[in-house]
């Protein structure tokens, strides 16, 4: 059922319904007393959310699908029909339904659509395929708990998860991926890596960078600095608490209250826990009356925010309740917004590439021109904004999406989503035009006129957060992170405890020339040893002999498991360097 589209479905989702509409005759048939509620095609697959008796576990999955393929066989078609809202009472009531009698009563209109094959018929605007022959490469997935219209209070439902596709090769190459992101999980390798933790202690969805976690960080944040230095970006520091009352004149205590932790009382003021750096940035525009000559002003902070997600969604670093944005507000003239677009773009490609990442996909979010009331700024404001974003992209070469009517309230933007090493798409850069805020603050330059004007103000955040970059970088290594951003890049290892203090010594000059290296000089035998950095995903093993020692060298291989034989201590880095290229640094 999919009440909520208002346009036609892509044919994909159609087949997805339908195969969730499949699914739920069998669960039906095969589990009697249960009432279905809603069922829709979702990314990648579809689901149904149902009330029932049974408990399902994982090992029912394959007798549904049975079911299903039984179903689908039978070469039923989906039939549309209509029924007055009346009459689909009665038939919701009849049948005991009280989840599709309760759907009935928030719709519209005085019909309501119904689709109907073999027995089964769902309350439901569609669309979908023509014939149940259209559904043969599905998959079930998973089962999960999900309140009935998502909310806490309701009723506790069960969902089953599944995908389909239009071919089988498209099928298997999604369950490879699903397979390979399961290895892949960030949440099980911060662990296994001792990167970071999330601590029932202190809540959900609040992260704990550990040692290890956090020297990538710093390297990642490093880099980061450097180039926002060499882009012309400032770096500021902003308050994480700030009074309620910047929160209402920004207007995020209206339409982003839901997002935001609740204030906190002091001294019988209300502060708010930021959710953005924006009104910190702008607060410091505003400490000065700024000459045209001064823009663009870029103000660059890694703020760190707090916003309020359910505790049931937040996801290891992918979804958290505090997290740090690589944020920076761009004031400028608007002569100045195609060279800006153009350079935030450049920008987000180096610090996606610099991480490994080749592909991407780019969309541009405009505004909705039949319904200009829903927006903020005028319609030239929009006009010359999504012009010069779109003249930005095209003389870049860069291909894109037109997503009309996806726009923000207060103004056009381009959302640059990487393809990871597994194929799966992730939203990160936003370059965010806004003519709302430069309005509610006030915000003004002194023209070459010598007249008050109004700077235009473009968010714009790179990676987004470093949390879920961090775990989209773990994901998309696999753990096995590049030599120049790996937190241990040279384990030594000694094959006997005499050779321990030689292992130190090369350890302290290694590292005085900047490599990352530990020592293990402990009593396990070398193979342990060998294992033990390979599951730690280290990039140069180092093994120290007798032979080694006298030499004053160490045997090296390298990750992939390249054997570089004895080298000079004194000769590591710079053959380190020459082998590994662009990984170096
Ligand atoms: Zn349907
Ligand atoms: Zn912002």
């Amino acid at each position: 059922m999919s009440q909520i589209q208002s346009s036609e479905p892509a044919p994909l989702d159609k087949l997805r319904h339908s195969c969730a509409h499949v699914m739920a005759q069998a669960v039906q048939e095969l589990f009697s007393g249960t009432k279905i509620t809603i069922g829709p095609a979702i990314e990648n697959g579809f689901y149904y959310d149902f009330d029932s008796p049974h408990r399902f576990s994982v090992d029912d999955l394959a007798k549904i699908e049975k079911r299903m393929l039984e179903i689908v066989k039978g070469n039923h078609e989906f039939k549309r029909f209509e029924l007055t809202k009346e009459e689909s009472r009665t038939y919701w009531a009849q049948r005991q339904e009280p989840y599709k009698v309760e759907i009935l009563e928030g719709l519209e209109g005085p019909v309501v659509s119904h689709y109907t094959h073999d027995t089964f018929t769902d309350l439901c605007r569609g669309g979908h395929s023509e014939n149940t022959r259209d559904i043969r490469h599905f998959k079930l997935l998973s089962v999960a708990g999900a309140y009935w219209r998502g909310d806490e209070k309701n009723s506790m439902l069960q969902r089953i998860y599944g995908t389909a596709w239009f071919s089988k090769a498209e099928l298997d190459a999604y369950l490879t991926q699903l397979e390979e992101a399961k290895k892949r999980d960030h949440r099980k390798l911060g662990q296994e890596l001792d990167l970071f933790s999330i601590q029932d202690e202190a809540g959900p969805g609040l992260i704990f960078w550990h040692p290890k976690g956090g020297l990538v960080r710093k390297i990642m944040e490093d880099w980061l600095r450097a180039e926002l230095l060499r882009r012309g970006y400032h770096l500021v520091f902003t308050p994480h608490v700030m009074q309620l009352k910047l929160w209402e004149t920004s207007g995020h205590t209206g339409f982003y209250a839901e997002n935001m932790f609740s204030p906190i009382e002091i001294e019988k003021t209300k502060y708010q826990l930021k959710p953005m750096n924006c009104p910190g940035h702008i607060l410091i525009y505003k400490s000065a009356l700024r000459s045209y000559r001064e823009l663009p002003l870029r103000l660059a902070e890694l703020g760190t925010v707090y916003r309020y997600e359910k505790s049931g969604v937040v996801h290891g670093l992918l979804r958290v309740r505090g997290f740090t944005q690589d944020d920076a507000h761009i004031f400028c003239r608007p002569d100045q917004i195609e060279s800006e677009a153009a350079a935030c773009i450049d920008f987000a490609k180096a610090a996606l590439k610099k991480f490994g990442f080749e592909k991407f996909k780019v969309e541009l979010s405009t505004w909705d021109p039949l319904t200009p009331k829903n927006y903020a700024g005028a319609a030239q404001d929009w006009a010359r904004a999504e012009g010069a974003l779109v003249n930005t992209l095209n003389r870049l070469g860069i291909p894109f999406v037109r997503m009309v009517g996806e726009a923000a309230f207060y103004g056009p933007k381009i959302d640059v989503k990487l393809v990871d090493a597994i194929g799966r798409a992730w939203q990160l850069t936003t370059v965010q035009f806004d003519f709302n805020l430069p309005q509610r603050f006030g915000l003004e330059y002194v023209g070459a006129d010598g007249q008050r004007q109004q700077p235009l103000m473009v968010h714009r955040a790179l990676w987004g957060s470093i949390e879920r970059f961090f775990g989209i970088l773990i994901e998309h290594y696999a753990g096995a992170f590049p030599f120049w951003l790996a937190p241990v890049q040279m384990k030594i290892l000694t094959i006997n405890s005499e050779l321990a203090s030689y292992a130190q010594e090369a350890a302290h000059s290694l590292k005085e020339r900047g490599l990352r290296v530990e020592v293990n000089d402990g009593a396990d035998t070398l193979g342990a040893k060998i294992r033990n950095a390979t599951l730690q995903k280290v990039p140069v093993l180092a093994v120290v002999g007798k032979r080694e020692k006298e030499a004053l060298s160490l045997a090296l291989r390298l990750r992939g498991g390249q054997d570089l034989g004895a080298i000079k201590n004194s000769e590591i880095p710079a053959k380190l360097q020459e082998l590994l290229g662009s990984d170096w640094n």
